[in-house]
């Protein structure tokens, strides 16, 4: 295929080094409508390349943009897409693994939101995945916290997947979000006093570890008001994973822990209140996975303001991509260990 001298190179290897940069540059070429080449794609990662889940997110792109690519094969390093215009429709992707139908949404959202008509799109995949938002994530923190932007989208799961069986599946309905209809983000006060809720999920595993899992976070030193168990029936196979939910007037945010064979209860446990417990301490409006999550938002609603616990290197990494393909610049800066993030037009 013929590169065209307006494509934007982007190097997979730097700073976080993982799957977001890949995706971050999808969405971002579509909306562009500017082609990509990446090179050393996931280089930071043990196993490299384009993995089945990060296929998938090539292909949705290519879709939903009748768009074009070479080097879309499993553990390719290097990739060139050349998207053609974003057009709303009804569309349907299967990861045919475990892996994220979340990352898939992930890549595709910021795009479908600039296209000329409402969407709609099923996936089927991981739905509750380590190292990815799970389904309550976006449906509870994600996606309310885009809407007063002027990014409406409704999420609703028609089956649990759990790594590593998988299949389970998630759809989206996305509005067209008029460019003069967007407003700057502005999330710098904490929506304190929450509400703290957990919630258990427990897939094909023996009762006992939910009832564990309770003992253990009413022991914990973050108050939980409230233990919701939630026994999926509908899964390929078994699953078991922790939240915390802080649930405020405004905002509802969500923490997860998953579980898996070998690692004991504590330890999950352990991880879910250390996350929300750090959160709570800061002060901070925006937990460290919506912080990484929010940027592309940020930038195509035209600035705005967020303070966050943490400046992970996910979100350090996902400032620098953003920049390559739109006018904006970022300045990070920190009180007292909390973090303001700010987007202003470059
Ligand atoms: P990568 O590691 O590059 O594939 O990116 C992972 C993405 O998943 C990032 O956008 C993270 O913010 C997000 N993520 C990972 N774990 C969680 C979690 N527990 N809750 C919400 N989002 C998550």
């Amino acid at each position: 295929m013929a590169h065209d001298t307006d494509t934007i190179l982007i190097d997979g290897s730097e700073g976080e080094g993982g799957g977001q940069i890949l995706r971050t540059s999808l969405s971002l070429a579509c909306i562009a409508g500017r082609p990509l080449r990446i090179e050393n794609i996931r280089a930071a990662r043990r196993n490299p390349g384009l993995a089945r889940q990060h296929l998938s997110c090539v292909r949705a792109a290519c879709k939903i943009s009748a768009g074009e690519c070479d080097g879309a094969a499993l553990g390719s390093r290097t990739l060139y897409f050349r998207p053609g215009p974003v057009r709303g429709g009804d569309f349907s992707f299967d990861i045919r693994s475990a892996g994220s139908a979340s990352l898939v949404i992930q890549t595709v959202l910021p795009a479908l939101f600039t296209a000329d008509a409402t969407s709609t799109i099923t996936v089927t995949g991981g739905t509750h995945n380590p190292l990815a938002p799970p389904f309550d994530f976006i449906r509870e923190t994600f996606l309310p916290a885009v809407r007063p932007l002027g990014f409406g989208c409704d999420a609703s799961l028609l089956k649990h997947g759990f790594f590593p069986a998988g299949g389970g599946k998630m759809t989206f309905r996305i509005e067209p979000s008029r460019a003069n209809a967007r407003r700057p983000i502005d999330l710098c006060t904490s929506d304190q006093p929450y509400r703290i809720n957990a919630r258990i999920y427990l897939a094909r595993l023996p009762e006992h570890i939910a009832r564990r899992q309770e003992k253990l976070l009413l022991r914990s030193p973050i108050e939980i008001a409230d233990v919701e168990h939630v026994r999926v029936t509908d899964s390929n196979g078994p699953g078991n994973c922790v939240m915390v939910r802080l649930c405020g007037a405004v905002r509802t945010t969500v923490f997860t822990a998953f579980g898996m064979r070998g690692r004991p209860s504590e330890q999950v446990v352990e991880e879910v209140v250390d996350m929300a417990g750090g959160f709570l301490q800061s002060d901070a409006a925006v937990d460290r996975f919506l912080a990484d999550q929010l940027l592309i938002y940020m930038a195509l609603s035209g600035g705005g303001r967020y303070t966050t616990n943490e400046l992970s290197n996910h979100l350090l990494t996902n400032i620098e991509t953003i920049k390559k393909f739109l006018p904006v610049d970022f300045k990070t800066e920190e009180r007292a260990g909390v973090h303001q993030v700010s987007c202003l037009p470059a």
